[in-house]
């Protein structure tokens, strides 16, 4: 009786799992599949582990309906043997070897993930060789896709408003660039290339939320999907792509933001100091010697560097505000959005007194005097050899070089500053606005519309 039963309860839950299965894949609209190639878990460049705790089913993409081949293992590696992808078990055996292995599909027979190495990804794991290698896709739905690209943009403690707006601007992403990897087998990659992906061990249950609940739209100008850039804190005042970038985008327009004072990295202050810049420079082939000065020559209308004159011991070099913030770290110096402040450093101490008819002795300051010599003549202060001190006369050496510079930058923001501030969204967000007042503040003249 026991027996009966038991087996009565695991007919029943492999139905609730079949139904399941069904459910999650039966009206699927595979128009809206998306192929990302997956990087981040990967260990080798020809093999693949992969783990499913019911086993796994074999598809071939023309025909996702019926299932070619069922492998019971909850473990399987997939390898490239001369051109050929081949599925072994945990143990090394050969399950089943695909020659133009590009159409098959392999999927978790009853979950609803499938484990990559160490971690997991919703929908289907494909393969493509590309001589000895094997290329690991991720073939899914593009809304599964973006729970797995939303997280790694803004963390779910921002307001769900603020995560619709990032939500519809990663899906805008995705249609825009869906070609951007097609000449390789896949749309997208996983990595910064495109759009960071982190598949489902990412996933949060309100960031799925704010990506449901703008199930389809996008962002559009004249129709077609835009450049939605963004970046972290537009620091209050956001820019014009072209004068950033030198690429015209009418969307891309710059604004004022106060929405994203007061968050994080609005302002902030960085100490460097001169070895520090002269060695980054260095090490990206600008060799000026030691850097006795960097002096902002030309900026946007909202205040971003677009040039600075770097002046050093052996020559000076004019370079971009962005090729700046690239060569001292884009995270050290968060923005071209910045001001200067320079000391200069000496570390030995020369005193001039002047001495008037009581001889009373007052200390001068050594900079911008000038010098009479016995013989009439007028001289800078680095051309004396000798000068009389409380000692007697002393031969000098006086260096106009400083021993030390140390620069302070004064920055606002975090990020380029084109297209839409993410804390700014926050900002909005909490301020009453939602998605759509959001993207259209950050995006000039756009629509949000379904995708066609
Ligand atoms: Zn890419």
């Amino acid at each position: 009786m026991k027996k009966i039963i038991s087996l009565i309860v695991s007919a029943l839950m492999l139905m609730v799992f079949v139904l399941s299965h069904k459910g999650a894949y039966a009206d699927t609209d595979y128009d809206n599949f998306i192929k990302i190639r997956l990087t981040y878990p990967l260990r080798s460049e020809r093999k693949v582990n992969l783990y499913s705790n019911s086993g796994f089913s074999l598809f071939d993409i023309r025909d996702l309906e019926e299932e070619l081949e069922f492998f019971d293992q909850n473990e399987i590696q997939v390898t490239v043997e001369k051109g050929e992808i081949c599925i072994l078990d945990s143990k090394g055996k050969l399950l089943s070897s695909l020659d133009n292995g590009d159409n098959f599909l392999i999927v978790s027979k009853y979950d609803t993930t499938i484990k990559v190495e160490e971690m997991y990804y919703r929908g289907y794991i494909m393969f493509k060789t590309v001589g000895d290698k094997l290329y690991v896709i991720n073939y899914l739905d593009l809304e599964e896709y973006l729970y797995g690209v939303v997280p790694r943009e803004m963390g779910s403690s921002f307001h769900i408003e603020a995560l619709k707006a990032q939500a519809i601007a990663a899906r805008t992403y995705a249609i825009r660039n869906f070609n951007k990897h097609i000449r390789d087998g896949y749309n997208l990659c996983d990595a910064e290339h495109c759009q960071v992906y982190g598949g489902h061990n990412v996933e949060s249950i309100k960031i799925n939320e704010a990506v449901d609940e703008t199930k389809g739209l996008i962002i559009t100008y004249d129709g077609y999907p835009i450049e939605a850039v963004y970046h972290s804190n537009s620091g209050g005042y956001t820019d014009d792509a072209e004068v950033i970038w030198g690429g015209y985008a009418p969307y891309l327009a710059s604004r004022v933001d106060e929405f994203s004072k007061s968050f994080p990295n609005s302002s902030w202050k960085l100490n460097l100091t001169s070895e520090e810049i002269s060695y980054k420079l260095k090490n990206n082939g600008i060799d000026v010697g030691k850097v006795l000065d960097l002096i902002i020559l030309d900026t946007t209308t909202a205040g971003r560097v677009l040039d600075l004159l770097i002046v050093g011991t052996n020559g000076e070099e004019v370079i971009s505000g962005n090729e700046f913030r690239t060569i001292i770290g884009s995270n050290i110096l968060k923005s071209t959005l910045f001001t200067i402040e320079k000391e200069n450093k000496y570390d030995y101490e020369v005193k001039i007194y002047s001495i008037d008819e009581k001889g009373n002795k007052k200390a001068m300051a050594l900079d911008n005097i000038n010098i009479i010599d016995k013989d009439g003549n007028i001289l800078k202060v680095d051309e004396i050899n000798y000068i009389i001190t409380d000692g007697g006369i002393k031969s000098v050496n006086i260096e106009t070089i400083p021993s030390a510079v140390n620069f302070t930058i004064y920055g606002n923001g975090y990020g380029h500053g084109v297209g839409m501030s993410q804390w700014g969204a926050e900002g909005m967000a909490l301020n009453g606005y939602n998605y759509e007042e959001i993207l259209k503040y950050y995006y000039k003249g756009v629509d949000i519309e379904y995708k066609k």
